[in-house]
């Protein structure tokens, strides 16, 4: 069992596979969304779905593969076909932008992926070119259309809630919930690796809410116990569901069950702090599964009790979102 020193017991690895992207989000890859790992350092499939078996003896049960672009990885789909077929996992999940889902949907589907999280910040195709960079709205909007129409339960909105640029939205991205299934996520951005959100404008979790009221009555809804971190509420009535996270305002560091593999073969304790501890060289070294699982172990040490980054990014996290995996 992975228990760190507060006594949290840690069974979620995110995963990402890739640090490139194929959007190039402001808030996110503000210095572009290309690749800028060289090939050979970006751990292997064979060494991820290692690593991942090892999490598993450790009580790892639950897996998120993200990015950058997890989709934009060649060979993504043979993969999560693998990863599915591993014993112990009792949750498999995938975060996407949504650029290839219209393409691929039956590849993710026929890998066995049943939950998806799609990011999307904006209903406005001008917009969505402003924020991501790329023309590739109705592409995105036409994937999540696609992915409802599959089967995958949930299809899960990611937005992130950029004071400025998409808050005017708030009502409309809710209002969806009304008469489609989805499960709209409100994400607190986080001031990291980039000051484009002007942070005196920050928009959190209760002011969000309280915008969010005059659709309808919500109603609390009951978390699951794969649900981690969020907030949920359902407008009566209605088919889909909305949902609160709040990093910054509210933060869940007491209940945190996380660890993060980078791209690069770095196990992460924590999203919001630089400290890393490198997984890779002694993978490629040889190294035992007990070696492994104890990098794990280390790793789940340095947990802090809790991150100490404010609306206004006073924690000064260095690295860009799209290299970390969001
Ligand atoms: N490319 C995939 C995608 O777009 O969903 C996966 C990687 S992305 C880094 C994962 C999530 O992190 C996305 O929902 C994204 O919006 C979110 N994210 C990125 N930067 C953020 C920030 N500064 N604050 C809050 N969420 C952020």
């Amino acid at each position: 069992m992975l228990i760190d020193r507060y006594k949290r017991i840690i069974n979620y690895l995110r995963v990402s596979i890739t640090d490139y992207c194929n959007l190039k989000c402001i808030y996110c890859a503000p210095y572009g969304g290309g690749a800028k790992l060289p090939h050979k350092e970006i751990l292997r499939y064979e060494e991820i779905l290692r690593i991942i078996k090892t999490g598993i003896r450790l009580g790892i049960s639950k897996v998120r593969i993200t990015g950058g672009e997890p989709l934009a990885r060649k060979g993504v789909y043979g993969f999560l076909s693998k990863l599915m077929g591993l014993d112990g996992l009792s949750d498999v999940s995938l975060t996407t932008n949504g650029v290839m889902l219209k393409k691929n949907i039956n590849r993710i589907k026929d890998a066995g992926i049943k939950r998806i999280n799609i990011s999307i910040d904006t209903l406005h195709k001008e917009k969505f070119k402003e924020i991501t960079g790329r023309d590739h709205f109705n592409l995105v909007r036409e994937g999540i259309n696609l992915a409802l129409k599959k089967g995958f339960n949930p299809v899960k909105l990611n937005v992130v809630v950029l004071p400025g640029i998409n808050d005017d939205e708030l009502t409309a991205f809710a209002r969806l919930t009304l008469d489609n299934p989805f499960h709209i996520r409100f994400i607190e951005y986080m001031p990291i690796g980039t000051d484009i959100i002007d942070v005196k404008k920050r928009l959190l979790y209760p002011e969000i809410k309280a915008r969010l009221g005059g659709i309808g009555e919500m109603i609390p809804v009951e978390n699951g116990i794969n649900d981690g971190p969020v907030m949920r509420y359902k407008y009566k009535g209605a088919a889909g569901e909305i949902g609160f996270i709040s990093p910054i305002s509210n933060h869940f560091c007491s209940t945190c069950n996380r660890l993060r593999l980078t791209a690069s073969g770095h196990l992460r304790p924590c999203l919001l702090s630089d400290r890393q501890v490198d997984l890779k060289t002694p993978l490629r070294s040889g190294a035992s599964d007990q070696e492994i699982a104890d990098i794990f172990l280390k790793t789940v040490f340095f947990k802090s009790f809790e991150h100490h980054l404010t609306a206004d990014g006073a924690a000064g996290i260095a690295g860009q979102m799209q290299a970390i995996g969001g």
